[in-house]
């Protein structure tokens, strides 16, 4: 078992990794033994995990990258390769939608800003797309590496009001396809491209549409969610881990091309 799922010698780069998801896969990677580079449109919430990880005895860095960028992007894989040697392990973390981008009483479908709509969806889609030419490039040429997309439940079928993060998702399960089947049929038949695709966790990025500003309270769609997941409530951080040290250790070796929700029974949920 202990070889099945080690990640002994191997280098992590995760994208987004100061946030509350990547955050703590970023941690759970570590503990397994991986070299873990930290990357972060915020460099201080990158900073923090990488220390934290310190703290607990693994080998961690933070490093700036904006996932929109290819040129920070480089100079980010630039440093991770100088301290940490080549990444066999990249998980695109960064992602999330915001409040202009989003239908309310005061903001129909039909006003919704194109900008608004285009940095959502870059940021979900390009934002997965830019770093795994980046770090995906060595993993091809070496014939070795992994890459973990995030997507989410809208994927599958599309939330209301979240117009361009819906489909930004489903963009993300249809790229994990197709690049998989790119890499494996380029000559990098060892080069795993899979997905997770988390139900609802609280996180910086959801908060406005769970919670009430004010009270803390839930909102009316934060309850309709739980009640929508027969577990009976959000996700914690730590149930991603399982899945995710499964999909990038050896015990995953044959599979590739998948999105695995981990949802508490959301997506099987019919509401009735
Ligand atoms: P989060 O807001 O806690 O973390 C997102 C991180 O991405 C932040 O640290 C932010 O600084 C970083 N980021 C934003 N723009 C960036 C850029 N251009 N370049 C580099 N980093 C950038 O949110 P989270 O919920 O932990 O999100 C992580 C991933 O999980 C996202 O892809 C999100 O869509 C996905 N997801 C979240 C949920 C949920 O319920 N929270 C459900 C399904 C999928």
């Amino acid at each position: 078992m202990d070889t099945l799922f080690s990640l002994q010698d191997q280098t992590a780069v995760l994208t987004g990794a100061g946030g509350v998801i990547g955050g703590a896969m970023a941690k759970a990677l570590a503990a397994r033994g991986a070299r873990v580079a930290v990357l972060d449109l915020a460099l201080d919430a990158a900073e923090k995990v990488a220390a934290a990880i310190r703290e607990e005895g693994g080998e961690a860095i933070a490093v700036q990258a904006n996932v929109l960028e290819r040129e920070s992007i480089e100079q980010a894989a630039a440093e991770v390769t100088k301290q940490f040697g080549p990444a066999q392990i990249l998980v695109n973390g960064a992602g999330g939608n915001k409040k202009e981008a989003t239908t309310a009483p005061d903001l129909s479908f039909f006003d919704l800003p194109p900008d608004a709509l285009r940095w959502v969806f870059d940021l979900n889609f390009l934002g997965s797309v830019l770093p795994s030419q980046v770090f995906g490039r060595p993993m091809a040429e070496r014939n070795e590496g992994v890459v973990i997309n995030i997507s989410s439940m809208n994927s599958f079928r599309p939330l209301t009001r979240i117009l361009a993060y819906s489909g930004a998702k489903a963009a993300i399960n249809n790229f994990t396809q197709w690049l998989a089947v790119h890499l494996n049929q380029g000559g990098a038949s060892s080069v795993r491209v899979n997905a997770i695709a988390p139900g609802f966790f609280e996180t910086t990025q959801n908060k406005f549409l769970l919670r009430d500003e004010k009270t803390g309270n839930l909102t009316p769609r934060g309850q309709q969610i739980v009640d929508h997941t027969p577990m009976g409530r959000f996700g914690e951080p730590d149930d991603l881990i399982g899945t995710l040290i499964w999909l990038v250790s050896p015990a995953a070796k044959f599979v590739t091309g998948i999105v695995v929700p981990v949802d508490g029974g959301f997506s099987a949920y019919s509401g009735v």
